[in-house]
């Protein structure tokens, strides 16, 4: 049996940076992953908001991560009978300005991994945490895959969707299906050049009736997106698990609805299949609205001895690309409660309770969770309304996102909690968009400054 301070389970997006900041604090601090290399998935990669960078963790926004390519314009595509009809790509910025940045999981994971371990943290790849050592309700550790025991005095699961540790302790229920969204991703190489000329440094959706017959089974081509990297690109299909009370056959129906786009959509068939060639397909789940759902909002998100992160703790609305920035503030905001509780040596429900304090107060997280007007693109796809989707997309995915009622309330709020704290923080922020820039130009991604 070992023991240490502090124990990660799961070296995603979120661990690493809450595992990170604990050793720094001067606490034994140990990462548990059970994937080979952080962040493996078969091919996965996402579009972290920019808003991720700007109000996360310092490290990450003094560094260099690798970074595939800044995303500074959103396309949304409207189409019948295969052709465009309609676009709205209001939402756009200047260069060096990014609405986001698009990355693999595997090397941005990796690089925060390694962050973590400079830091002094020991991160245990192919590691599995099976069950919590539980000692009259307490978690004080975990049982691995290997059959090891590790006790410690706080555990942080990091663990994301799919993890059961929580569950396991008593904490938390499963999600329920309906908060769930199935991802179909298809990865295809694509020459820089290509990707260049085709999208620039945008991002497509593609929105049609279900009639056409290359969306998902829920109405509208909702989640239709293609995100582009640097010598890649990914259209993603999604869709809920529940549809209007039926649990429709998704890996059957995604693939054929992709299929059909394919066929049909003549921005695919002209501009992009020539220059396009498939490599792998994944598939993943995530809990969309789970934050949104007063069910899961109301499951703990603490219990003695544990602090639950990201997507474990349903910080996520990843409709909206949100997933990660959630995973790295919760992050933060747990290392802090755990290197407390460490200090004062107790990690009591109620010493923890501070963790679900500052969740609470912190101005994304709660817009994560409690904006209900996240919820319509749901009600949307279901009122099958062209003019519901258009205002839709005007609110969420065109300039309408920036209005104070939307995200321009949460965003002021972080800023000024930001400027609070340091009065260089646009300059650093300036600077941060300028060196990602440079980052995706010249395909660097240095340690050096992190320290
Ligand atoms: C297809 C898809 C597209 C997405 N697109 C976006 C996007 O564009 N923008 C965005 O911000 N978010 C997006 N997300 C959501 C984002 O990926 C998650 O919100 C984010 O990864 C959550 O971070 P996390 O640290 O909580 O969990 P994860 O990053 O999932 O990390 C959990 C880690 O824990 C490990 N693990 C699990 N159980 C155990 C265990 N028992 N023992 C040891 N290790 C364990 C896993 O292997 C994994 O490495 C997307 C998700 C999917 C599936």
């Amino acid at each position: 049996m070992e023991s240490c301070d502090v124990l990660v389970v799961g070296a995603g997006f979120g661990g690493p940076v809450a595992a990170r900041r604990c050793a720094q604090a001067g606490l034994d601090t140990i990462i548990l992953e059970r994937a080979r290399v952080p962040g493996e998935k078969v091919v996965s990669g996402l579009v972290i908001p920019f808003y991720g960078f700007t109000f996360g963790p310092d490290f990450i926004r003094e560094g260099n991560p690798p970074i595939e390519r800044p995303i500074c314009r959103v396309v949304n595509r409207f189409i019948r009978d295969g052709e465009i009809y309609a676009t709205d790509s209001t939402l756009r910025v200047p260069k060096p300005l990014a609405l986001g940045y698009a990355a693999y999981c595997r090397p941005f994971c990796t690089w925060l991994a390694d962050r973590a371990v400079e830091a002094g943290v020991e991160l245990r790849t192919s590691t599995t945490a099976v069950e919590p050592i539980l000692e009259k309700g307490a978690v004080k550790g975990v049982i691995t895959d290997r059959g090891e025991e590790i006790r410690c005095k706080v555990l942080i699961d990091a663990g994301g969707t799919q993890n059961r540790l929580a569950i396991q302790a008593g904490l938390r229920r499963k999600y329920l299906p309906e908060a769930l969204e199935l991802y179909m991703v298809w990865d295809f190489e694509m020459a820089k050049e290509d990707v260049d000329e085709t999208f620039g440094l945008s991002m497509e959706f593609f929105h049609a009736l279900p009639e056409e017959g290359i969306g998902a089974p829920l109405g509208f081509g909702s989640t239709l997106y293609i995100f582009t990297y640097r010598e890649s690109i990914h259209p993603g299909l999604g869709q809920f698990l529940v549809t209007r009370g039926e649990i429709p056959n998704l890996a059957r129906l995604l693939p054929r609805y992709f299929e059909n786009f394919q066929k049909k959509v003549t921005r695919w068939k002209r501009d992009i299949a020539p220059k396009v060639k498939l490599r792998a397909v994944t598939w993943d789940v995530c809990p969309i609205y789970a934050g949104l759902i007063p069910e899961t909002r109301n499951m703990p998100v603490y219990g003695d001895g544990i602090l639950i992160i990201g997507d474990a703790a349903g910080f996520e609305a990843s409709a909206f690309g949100d997933g990660v920035p959630s995973a790295w503030f919760s992050a933060e905001l747990a290392a802090e409660v755990a290197v407390e509780a460490v200090r004062k040596g107790d990690a009591s429900r109620d010493t923890l309770r501070e963790y679900e304090r500052k969740v609470w107060e912190h101005p994304y997280i709660t817009w994560i969770i409690t904006d209900w007007r996240r919820w319509d693109l749901r009600k949307v796809l279901v009122s099958r309304s062209e003019a519901e989707l258009r205002r839709m997309i005007r609110d969420h995915w065109g300039v309408g996102a920036f209005r104070y009622r939307y995200s321009g309330r949460p965003l002021l709020k972080a800023a000024r909690e930001a400027l609070r704290r340091d009065p260089r923080a646009p300059v650093k922020w300036m600077e941060m968009f300028t060196r990602y820039y440079h980052n995706w130009e010249e395909n660097r991604c240095d340690p050096l400054s992190t320290s």
